[in-house]
């Protein structure tokens, strides 16, 4: 693994890897400013810094590699971009623009160990984390290609489970919400999990105004194993046991992603049972409309199930979103997203 490469770097560790090349601190700030607001990619590149010293960070920290290998651009705006990491393994990441805003859909590993039912990440099974860098390259590879369009809003929902690869995306987090750095507010930054409890835990500790979100996607554990062998390990009872308390320490919202598939999850009896489920809750749930894969037998829900689906949880009080399908026809939404190239 090439690190630390310089995505990888805190501000402090850059400042601290500048003195080991007896240069003074200060310039880990300069830096940092070409990197991720001028978001140069190369230190051959930073014409404030002295050639020798550009030379010997040349030579001692590199880049992370990430080769866009493929750009699909879907007829609603999002943008699936594909990128080969520097031992070959793909990673697919997502722009989705709106009128006001610019959201980007982040990969932290290539492929997925959690082999969801639903999504194609985990088909190929797992190959391996993203470093903090890598992370980082994939904003700013994003960033430079849709310029001027802004990225406002970043969300770990790609390709990967984030809790999986704790220390690296925390790390990434921080990154992407230091004001010397790329800035971008912590409410705007959000995780989502599939329901690893101690990632829950540990995220309710680390003081930062980030987003979490749940993969919850069944209103019982008989259908939540079934889509979701995760569920084996962290049962709902415990899932929401350990969110309520999350959101007690932290005082802030919890949002669940629901999936509805077509005689499954989207039937009345389960929008009974999620209604109960959310009762008296500080939370939001997100209705997602299945998204196809070719390799899963599942469908999409009618429109008249769906809207039969809002209703029940309308009446009982549930605070809930439909989430519109977005990039479908490039493979590029919930559920779709893949670690080898995808058959746009
Ligand atoms: S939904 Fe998330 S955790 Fe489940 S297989 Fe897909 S990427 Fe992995």
């Amino acid at each position: 693994m090439p690190e630390p490469d310089i995505y990888s770097l805190s501000l402090d560790e850059l400042a601290r890897a500048l003195v080991s090349f007896s240069e003074p601190a200060f310039r880990a700030k300069q830096i940092f400013d070409w990197l991720y607001v001028k978001k140069v990619h190369s230190f051959a590149l930073i014409s404030s810094l002295p050639k020798p010293l550009r030379d010997k960070l040349s030579e001692g920290i590199p880049f992370p590699v990430l080769k866009e290998t493929a750009r699909y651009k879907s007829a609603d705006g999002t943008v699936k971009f594909v990128f080969e990491l520097h031992d070959g393994q793909h990673i697919e990441t997502v722009f989705i623009p709106t009128a006001k805003r610019g959201t980007l859909c982040l990969s932290s590993q290539a492929g997925c160990k959690f082999s969801c039912r639903f999504c194609a990440s985990g088909l190929h099974g797992f190959r391996r984390d993203l470093t903090t860098g890598e992370i980082m390259a994939e904003v700013l590879a994003v960033m430079r290609a849709v310029a001027p369009k802004p990225v406002t809003h970043i969300v770990f929902m790609g390709t990967g489970e984030p809790f999986d690869n704790y220390d690296q995306v925390f790390k990434a987090v921080r990154l992407l919400n230091a004001k010397e750095g790329i800035n971008i507010a912590a409410r705007r930054i959000t995780v989502s999990t599939c329901g690893i409890i101690p990632g829950i835990e540990r995220m309710g500790t680390e003081g930062l105004q980030i987003e979490l979100c749940v993969s919850l996607h069944a209103p019982n554990d008989a259908i939540r194993s079934t889509l979701m062998p995760i569920n084996k390990k962290y049962p709902l009872k415990a899932l929401l046991s350990a969110c309520r308390q999350y959101a007690r320490a932290t005082g802030r919202q919890v949002t669940f992603e629901y999936i509805l598939i077509k005689d499954l999850t989207c039937t009345r009896q389960a929008a009974e049972e999620l209604s109960r489920l959310m009762k008296g809750w500080l939370a939001k749930v997100n209705l997602i409309v299945y998204n196809p894969v070719k390799e899963f037998t599942y469908s999409s829900p009618p429109a008249s199930d769906v809207r039969m689906f809002q209703g029940v949880l309308e009446a009982a009080g549930v605070t809930r979103t439909l989430r519109s399908a977005r990039g479908d026809d490039v493979s590029a939404a919930c559920g779709q997203l893949r670690n080898v190239l995808s058959n746009c």
